[in-house]
């Protein structure tokens, strides 16, 4: 559903954040998939779509609906301690969205391709610090292509 939002007018919201998981990497994959679960259920009761990314240490989101209810969402997510030192890099009005079929996709994989991620991120030296609001969103919109496309070459 690219081009015109039958809900309106569209705002775009990205934030990184480090995490506060800490522990096995079993009990962080749980605690993700509890974040997923909550967000695909909230997210969808009131149109809001985006993708979270996980990364060893970090947390990059997107978020997208209307500007009210991405404040809202917002308010309780950053209230949440699962995070801290979270950085608002945009929060605009958006030609379209990006995420239209997702109520939250996850890109990163589970903990353990978190750790793969990470050991990548060591080598390039990636931290979402780094990025500008553009840069995040296209970082996010290409791992979620790739995820997309790898998921098809296999089935
Ligand atoms: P439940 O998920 O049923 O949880 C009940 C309460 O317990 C909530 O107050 C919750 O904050 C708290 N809680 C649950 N588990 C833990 C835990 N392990 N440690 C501490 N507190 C806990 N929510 C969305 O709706 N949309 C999003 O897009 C979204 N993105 C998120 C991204 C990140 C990086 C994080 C960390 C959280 C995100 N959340 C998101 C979750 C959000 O912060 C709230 O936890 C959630 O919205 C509450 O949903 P609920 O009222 O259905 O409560």
């Amino acid at each position: 559903m690219n081009g015109a939002d039958p809900d309106g007018d569209v705002f775009r919201l990205v934030y990184h954040s480090e995490t506060a998981l800490d522990g096995a990497a079993d009990a962080v994959d749980r605690e993700i998939e509890r974040i997923l679960v909550a967000s695909r259920r909230n997210n969808a009761r009131v149109g809001v779509t985006g993708a979270l990314m996980f990364n060893r240490g970090f947390f990059a989101q997107v978020l997208e609906g209307e500007r009210q209810q991405i404040e809202s969402v917002f308010e309780r997510i950053q209230r949440d301690p699962r995070h801290t030192n979270l950085v608002v890099l945009q929060f605009a009005p958006a030609p379209e969205r990006a995420f239209a079929a997702w109520s939250m996709a996850f890109v990163g994989g589970s903990a353990a391709d978190a750790r793969r991620f990470g050991h990548m991120a060591e080598a390039s030296g990636f931290r979402p610090a780094d990025f500008d609001a553009d840069g995040l969103y296209q970082l996010l919109r290409d791992m979620l292509l790739r995820d997309e496309k790898s998921f098809a070459d296999r089935s």
